[in-house]
């Protein structure tokens, strides 16, 4: 059995002495941007002192820093380097087949995703919890690199790959014991993904998946499935209700990392607005939200927000 392993270009920023955040030899997902001006981060410094209780949404743009790929930046991002688009809710729960597959590059990819790190954005989002300035936390990412920070404020708005839930009886494992599982039941597979260093960005053949051997719930016999809201899926009422009475409780919105293109964060930005609560986003790129903005910050998230004093 043969598998390919199809090399990620890394962006050529990355082979720029000194690119910031990243570490040297990393593959670079951040989208190529000029340093951010001094009269932004003055504005956004003035922006975070007035904040007494603020609430901060968080997506990819975070987390590209710590080296996963969005999928929307230009260049960089899933959408612009592969032909991998998200997987849909009706088609996993639809098709065996489908989830075979999801499962066979999840398992593959999952001790280089696991292994991922918080960066200096996740540390500084986690001071600002600390000092009384940030009242709650809401991401879009799945990554659990927050969590990892150390953030205890915190909404996971799409869910964390880092668990897995039953779709009949509801229980939630941790990802982390399914791996042994996988490796279990697929001693020729596990031998060959310890011999290469897969990116997240794996290419199967079709006869490889075939051979893949997906377990179910040990409860009850079920199909899981990451506790990820893949699209086409909706975020639960119950959280989407508990972001919005932790805004009405918040004095200022920042967005961090996200072109909030997806409406289940873009929601939050309307309610905000609707309360009249000032809105800062700090991205590289435009978003869906700028018109609410009273202020729109470019540049790389690690850089910005550490520079931001806790006054
Ligand atoms: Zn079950």
């Amino acid at each position: 059995m043969r598998l390919p392993w199809p090399m990620v270009t890394p962006h050529p920023a990355s082979v720029r002495r000194g690119a910031s955040s990243v570490a040297a030899g990393q593959l670079n997902f951040v989208p190529p941007c000029r340093t951010t001006d001094a009269r932004s981060l003055e504005l956004l410094q003035e922006f975070v002192t007035r904040a007494r209780r603020m609430l901060v949404i968080t997506g990819a743009g975070l987390s590209t820093e710590s080296g996963i790929p969005d999928y929307r930046s230009e260049g960089v991002g899933l959408y612009a380097r592969t032909d991998r688009r998200p997987m849909q809710h009706a088609e996993f729960v639809r098709s065996a087949r489908s989830r075979q597959r999801y499962w066979a590059r999840n398992f593959l990819g999952w001790p280089q995703f696991s292994s991922h790190q918080p960066n200096l954005a996740h540390r500084a989002l986690r001071r600002w919890e600390e000092g009384g300035k940030l009242h709650w936390l809401v991401t879009q990412n799945v990554d659990a690199l927050h969590g990892k920070a150390g953030q205890k404020r915190l909404t996971e708005l799409h869910g964390c790959a880092h668990r897995v839930v039953c779709l009949s009886c509801s229980a939630v494992t941790p990802r982390e014991d399914l791996q042994g599982r996988f490796v279990a039941i697929n001693p020729e597979w596990s031998a060959q993904a310890g011999a290469v260093a897969p990116d997240g960005d794996v290419f199967l053949e079709d006869e490889q998946v075939l051979n893949f051997r997906v377990p179910s719930c040990q409860n009850c016999g079920g199909i899981l499935k990451p506790e990820v809201t893949f699209f086409g899926d909706t975020v639960s009422k119950t959280t989407v209700e508990f972001v919005h009475g932790r805004l009405a409780e918040s004095d200022s919105v920042l967005v961090v990392g996200s072109s909030l293109q997806v409406y289940s964060g873009y929601r939050f930005l309307l309610a905000a607005s609707d309360r009249k609560l000032p809105v800062a986003i700090l991205n590289i790129g435009p978003t869906r939200a700028d018109h609410l903005a009273k202020l729109k910050v470019s540049g790389r998230c690690g850089e910005v927000l550490s520079a931001v004093q806790l006054l």
